[in-house]
């Protein structure tokens, strides 16, 4: 007997907890989640949310620094949206207990709260809880949840697929999903009135990130094989320093540390931002990442060096004591010797296109967050606008279904899971290679410096891949490990073709073979299941 729910949110970061909690108010809401439910994105963002809560500063100003940032492709009315009404979502996100730092000798109200400038911004914007606000923001929100008897929620449970009635014969509706319990290894069949895609980011797609495991743009992936639209793939931020350790892949070394004085290195120790750029170590993040993944690709590095060596031990203790604290767990005392750092995919511009909404190209799919691409962000994202992102998102989500969604419809007669022939798997050593080629092959050839060629070795090899992926996949009982793998295989398939079919270099896209911005092409670029990646204009 399938499950039933009025919402099934797969996912258990701020956008599906925030859509949750509003929902929760006039429906059921079922809430699946591939690990713990606080293992997100959200739980590691550490600079904080940005919106405009203080008098020093105005919408018209965030406005333009997304609008600067995001190239010249953001959508005028996503930003507007989201600017205007983040003050509201971070006002509600403190009534249900989230504890933001406060300025000194702070009374009452947002005016209070202490704002923190950071690189794009024109004003101070970003409320923060230290430098762990995603921690903060996932507590208070799991909190109320747990305050909430309409939600529940699966932990250790993994969406697999979609639920189209267009696959049984029926109109082009999502009606739910196929989540895999992890306990069991049962896979379930839960039907739903509407399907909240709230499932994150893909870093995971590339060698080195700074996202958690959980990471694999599951959600793109499986709108994309249920025929969404999924638009801009080809624009993921890397973050230009995070620490190079096998075991510590995903710290991230913030870039206050080089405007304190922090100099890039090659492994020799000779400086090289100067040999890149008139501003050198004071660059800004793109051209960081552009600068140091050029260093390593022609020394064959694994990674370079971070130094601030030259300034008082006391004075670096004191400035980065979260930092200097995680490095010497590794061996590495800052105030001594130089930092391993790499640069590591960071978050994903693109995603399943939706509207100002939610809602996805497919009826009954709504999708917010990391995992949806609504135009805010553009060919680049601001920094501290995606949790803002996904809090407006979610609420928005929530208030349309409340008129929209149909109660009283009978339930579809939808096939259970089917395990047909599959056996347990007797080569998880297929698995782990297939997941490392992906993602070392995403790193060198789709990474920050893409040229032709390498987009066309990396889709040749992506689609073999996928065969092999495809044939393991009906061989044998899924597990969450091949899910992911599938996924990401998927992902990579749409950052290359959108890659590929972008003939310039614009916000975080770069390719050696069109290194300028083309004016003509300030469109985004969308592509669907059996529709190659195209233009499409704004
Ligand atoms: C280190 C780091 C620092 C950051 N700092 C900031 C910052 O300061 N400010 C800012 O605005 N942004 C920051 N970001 C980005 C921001 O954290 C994310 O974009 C945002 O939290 C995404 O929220 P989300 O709810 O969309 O997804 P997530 O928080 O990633 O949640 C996704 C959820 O979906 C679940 N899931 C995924 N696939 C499945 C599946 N198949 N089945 C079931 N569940 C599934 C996951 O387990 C998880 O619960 C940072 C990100 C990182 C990694």
């Amino acid at each position: 007997m399938p499950l039933t729910t009025d919402y099934l949110v797969i996912g258990s970061g701020v956008a599906g907890l925030s859509f949750a909690l509003e929902a929760a108010a006039h429906g059921e809401v079922l809430i699946v989640t591939k690990r713990s439910a606080d293992e997100s994105n959200t739980k590691y963002a550490q600079g904080g949310i940005a919106a405009v809560l203080s008098e020093a500063d105005s919408f018209e100003a965030h406005i333009a620094d997304t609008l600067r940032a995001g190239a010249g492709l953001c959508h005028p009315l996503a930003v507007e949206v989201c600017v205007r009404e983040g003050p509201a979502r971070v006002q509600k996100l403190r009534e249900l207990g989230a504890r933001f730092d406060r300025a000194a000798g702070a009374t009452n109200g947002d005016a209070d709260l202490d704002l923190h400038l950071e690189g794009g911004h024109s004003a101070r914007r970003v409320a923060h809880a230290a430098d762990m606000t995603g921690r903060e923001v996932e507590r208070a929100l799991l909190d109320a949840v747990a305050r909430t008897p309409a939600i529940r929620t699966l932990e250790d449970h993994t969406a697999v697929d979609l639920i189209t009635l267009a696959k049984y014969g029926g109109p082009e509706v999502c009606a739910g999903a196929y989540v895999l319990d992890g306990a069991s290894g049962k896979v379930l069949t839960i039907l739903a009135r509407a399907v909240i895609l709230a499932s994150g980011g893909a870093g995971k797609v590339y060698l080195y990130t700074t996202n958690p495991d959980v990471a694999t743009g599951d959600g793109v992936a499986m709108a994309f094989r249920a025929g969404a639209e999924i638009a801009n793939m080809e624009f993921y931020q890397f973050h230009p320093t995070c620490l190079y350790h096998p075991q510590a892949r995903r710290f991230l070394i913030t870039e206050a540390m080089r405007g304190e004085g922090a100099v890039l290195r090659r492994l020799d120790g000779t400086p090289f931002m100067a040999d890149h750029d008139p501003r050198g170590d004071l660059a800004p993040r793109d051209v960081v990442a552009r600068a140091i993944d050029f260093e390593m690709k022609k020394t064959g590095a694994e990674h370079v060096l971070l130094d601030i060596t030259d300034k008082e031990p006391a004075f670096v203790r004191d400035r980065f004591p979260g930092i200097h604290q995680e490095c010497l767990r590794w061996g590495i005392d800052i105030t001594r010797e130089p930092i391993p750092v790499v640069p590591a995919a960071h978050f994903m511009c693109g995603g399943i296109t939706t509207n100002l909404e939610g809602r996805t190209t497919i009826p009954g799919l709504w999708a917010i967050g990391e995992c949806a691409c609504t135009g805010l962000h553009g060919a680049n994202r601001l920094a501290s606008n995606s949790l803002l992102e996904g809090l407006v998102m979610a609420s928005r989500a929530a208030n349309a279904l409340a008129s929209t969604v149909e109660r009283g419809r009978p339930w579809p007669d939808v096939p259970e899971w089917e395990v047909g022939s599959a056996t347990p798997s007797e080569e998880a050593v297929v698995i782990t290679q297939n997941w490392d080629e992906v993602r070392r092959l995403m790193w060198n050839y789709v990474g920050i410096v893409r040229s032709t060629t390498r987009l066309r070795r990396a889709a040749r090899r992506v689609a073999l891949l996928q065969e092999e992926i495809v044939e393991y996949y009906w061989k044998y009982f899924v597990t969450r490990d091949l899910l992911e793998l599938r996924n990401i295989a998927t992902v990579a398939q749409l950052v290359i073709e959108c890659a590929a079919s972008r003939h310039e270099s614009r916000g975080l896209h770069f390719t050696s073979d069109y290194p300028d911005v083309d004016p003509k092409l300030a469109h985004d670029t969308v592509i669907k299941r059996g529709v190659p990646a195209h233009p499409r204009g704004r």
